[in-house]
């Protein structure tokens, strides 16, 4: 119960049925049975007063050391009451016949009804006077009391034991649901109290934010200069991100209550968690001047599997309540490997600060939620004290642990523990394979991505279809029933969740088939909104051949895999070629063989000088979400081919982009774009130009052909079809009147700008 815990752990009987009725009841059942019966507690002690009680037995308890032996009689029957969770019977120290069945409530063993005091037969007069010599009273009046003991022939005795056994059954009946009862009650109380903190803390939390919107708003609307509109604007922004951070938290805070929060486990590298977890914080400890600190110790693998998502959540509550919490100094992350396993290890990861700290009562609170510490401390703190408690349930459904130490005025540290897997132990089997008859379709609007995507597929042997938007995909769909689709994410228009809601509503053959998003962003949340609108799973962009080789593995019809025979040649064995300032090892292993590399790299390096021109077009003429679009390609493209700071730096700028930060994109673009085109150099050598003379020319019937097929290509949008035609086409050599046309036409389709194309082709048609 995230609420904290409202009910007591040890149940009391009294607490929920009263000692008067329980008086009642039990007075009734030793008239009836014509015996002696009394009511205890958990631990012996008595809660009503004796009922039915013999003279024999009252005579033996008015020596101290029969009262004794007695009350050790009760504890050891009850004992074995307990112990066997049924009525028992046994014959007591002065060798009369007693029982004791247990009274339990929600498992918990709460007290006993005991009743007896009366024998099966003639009482065993030797036994009697030595019991009461034993214990210093009248052996011959014990004897006189003995034969006046009720009688019970053994029917009588197993009648009476089963009445107590319903009796106490009714009896944890009874308290079990007047405990339900009050369990509910104290729940809605604590709701109650619980939505009123909420209430009282949300609505300054999300008034601020509000009104900052509203106001800042009509400040914008009054203001004539550009730039402090845009100023009005980021704050805006700002606002409006503070209160999206609040709903998802609270939304968070209701899927964890509601059960509906899954852990999913898949492959991720630590590196990434904390890379992400950083940038999120950065700009707040920079304002701040508080340091970032991030640590690793060796020992811990890079890669692991686990819920990456989740536990970048917990660090990252961690780490913004660490710089919230903290005026200077710093806030470290360190993550250390503290057990191990054949398959998992341990992991603790740490968030310490230098900041006010927690005193050691508050402590206990703070994990609970809408728990915060003091509302003037936290006055200038924004948060609902959500978020810890939030971190506390992931971390426990995880089969964790977290906690914290701290001390007022030096600093908080809190550590969690989760055991993560190997990777290689539980993960599938990854054999080498080839999947000719697989079909697959490959969704990106970006030309590049695809044709990457598409020639990853091709070293497994599969020949995937592609298609360069939302809609097209969802006719594609419509004709052919794929295997697999792997589906872009951020697409204009129709994008990669709409697209895939659309094939599974429209056809309901999909609904079994898996779609697959390849995304640049694995971000908060956006793994949940995937999974929610239907996606199978994600592949990270630049798109890893390992990666792929496992969605086929793990997705395709299994007649349709094919096992290698031989061994592939495993990348890191295979000598590569190495490139100044590029990790072509990484691309390499990216991209599935070097052959396919160097495919992709001459692509980057024919679109060198076209996009850098068009970059700088976009600066020039302020045309930001253009620039955007074109720095989130070249970050991609050059993360691909292994050029990772140059990578990079376009991520940098494409945030500027997103974030509208003018003056970043102004000072830095060209920078980039330096870089840019100085790999230009390095890359040309690489690529020997073919000698034009030795192609064969080409017939005008045959460029005719080959030129409505185009038309018909680009029709259709059919990728495919017009590198089929551009490849013949520029297999041939061609009359210098139209080499130029077609250079165009080759650019324009590689651009897969069809309008242009179209344009070319009735050009040259027109020139032959
Ligand atoms: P929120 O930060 O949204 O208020 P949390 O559940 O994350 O909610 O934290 C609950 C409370 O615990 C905070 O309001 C704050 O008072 C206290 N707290 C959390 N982290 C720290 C820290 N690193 N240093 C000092 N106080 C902290």
């Amino acid at each position: 119960m995230i609420y904290g815990d409202f009910m007591e752990d040890r149940i009391e009987l009294v607490d929920y049925i009263s000692v008067e009725r329980l008086q009642e009841l039990q007075n009734s059942f030793s008239d009836l049975a014509q015996c002696g019966a009394a009511i205890s507690d958990r631990d012996g002690s008595a809660i009503t007063q004796s009922s039915g009680m013999c003279d024999f037995c009252k005579y033996i308890r008015v020596s101290r050391l029969g009262s004794e032996r007695c009350r050790e009689c009760d504890s050891n029957g009850a004992e074995q009451a307990f112990r066997i969770g049924k009525p028992v019977s046994y014959t007591c120290h002065a060798g009369l016949v007693d029982f004791v069945a247990p009274i339990v409530i929600d498992n918990q063993r709460v007290g006993c009804f005991s009743g007896g005091q009366v024998r099966l037969g003639e009482p065993d007069e030797e036994k009697v006077r030595r019991v009461a010599q034993d214990i210093g009273v009248n052996p011959e009046m014990a004897l006189h009391l003995a034969r006046r003991t009720p009688l019970l022939t053994e029917k009588q005795l197993q009648n009476a034991m089963a009445f107590i056994h319903n009796v106490t059954l009714s009896i944890s009946d009874m308290a079990y649901k007047q405990y339900q009862i009050e369990a509910a009650k104290d729940s809605i109380e604590y709701a109650s109290q619980l939505k009123e903190d909420l209430m009282a803390n949300m609505s300054h939390e999300i008034r601020t934010p509000m009104n900052g919107v509203i106001g800042l708003a009509d400040l914008a609307l009054n203001e004539q200069n550009p730039d402090e509109v845009k100023r009005y604007l980021k704050l805006i922004k700002k606002s409006g991100r503070l209160l999206l951070t609040l709903v998802n938290d609270i939304m968070d805070l209701s899927d964890v209550e509601s059960g509906s929060m899954d852990i999913n486990e898949e492959e991720y590298l630590i590196k990434n968690i904390l890379d992400e977890v950083i940038s999120a914080v950065e700009e707040d400890a920079k304002a701040k001047n508080i340091e970032l600190i991030t640590n690793v110790t060796g020992n811990v693998p890079k890669a692991l599997i686990g819920d990456s998502i989740r536990i970048g959540q917990v660090i990252l509550n961690l780490v913004k309540n660490g710089v919230k919490f903290t005026d200077a100094g710093n806030v470290s992350v360190n993550i250390e490997n503290i057990s191990e396993e054949t398959d998992t290890v341990q992991l603790k990861v740490t968030v310490k600060d230098t900041g006010i700290g927690i005193s050691q009562e508050n402590q206990q609170k703070i994990f609970q939620s809408f728990r915060q510490i003091d509302s003037k401390r936290n006055r200038q703190a924004e948060g609902i004290g959500i978020g810890l408690a939030i971190a506390k349930h992931l971390v426990e459904m995880m089969d964790g642990t977290i906690g914290v130490e701290s001390t007022v005025g030096e600093g908080s540290k809190f550590f969690f523990t989760i055991t993560q897997k190997k990777v290689g132990t539980d993960a599938e089997e990854e054999y080498p394979f080839t999947a000719p008859n697989a079909k697959i379709l490959v969704v990106d609007d970006n030309n590049v991505n695809l044709k990457v995507a598409a020639g990853v597929l091709s070293t497994m042997g599969v020949k995937a279809d592609t298609a360069l938007s939302g809609a097209l995909a969802v006719e594609m769909c419509g004709r052919t029933k794929y295997d697999i689709v792997f589906m872009d994410y951020m697409m204009p228009e129709m994008d990669g969740m709409e697209t895939t809601q659309n094939i599974r509503l429209l056809y309901p053959e999909y609904e079994q088939i898996p779609i697959v998003a390849l995304t640049a962003n694995i971000a908060d949340g956006t793994k949940d909104l995937l999974i929610s609108a239907g996606l199978n799973e994600y592949a990270t962009k630049p798109v890893v051949a390992k990666k792929m080789a496992q969605v086929l593995r793990r997705w395709l019809p299994k007649e349709k895999i094919i096992r290698s025979e031989i061994q592939e040649e495993t990348i890191s064995n295979a000598p590569h070629i190495t490139i100044e300032g590029l990790d072509t090892k990484t691309a390499i292993e990216m991209l599935g063989t070097e052959e396919f590399y160097l495919d992709v790299l001459k692509n980057y390096l024919g679109l060198i000088d076209k996009k850098a021109s068009m970059i700088r077009e976009f600066v020039e003429n302020e045309k930001w979400s253009e620039y955007t679009i074109q720095l989130h390609a070249l970050k991609s493209s050059s993360k691909q081919i292994g050029a990772m700071e140059l990578g990079d730096m376009a991520a940098e700028l494409e945030r500027a982009g997103n974030e509208s930060d003018i003056e970043y994109i102004k000072a830095n673009t060209e920078a980039a774009l330096d870089k840019y085109l100085s790999l230009k150099t390095i890359l040309a050598p690489l690529f020997v130009i073919k000698d034009e003379g030795n192609k064969t020319r080409m017939g005008i019937d045959e460029l005719k052909n080959c030129l409505s097929e185009l038309s018909i290509a680009l029709d259709n949008l059919d990728m495919e079809g017009m590198n089929n035609c551009m490849d013949l086409i520029n297999a041939h050599s061609h009359s210098d009147n139209i080499c130029e046309l077609i250079t165009k036409l080759d650019d324009a389709i590689e651009m897969l700008d069809v309008d242009t194309a179209v344009e070319i082709v009735a050009e040259i048609e027109n020139v032959l």
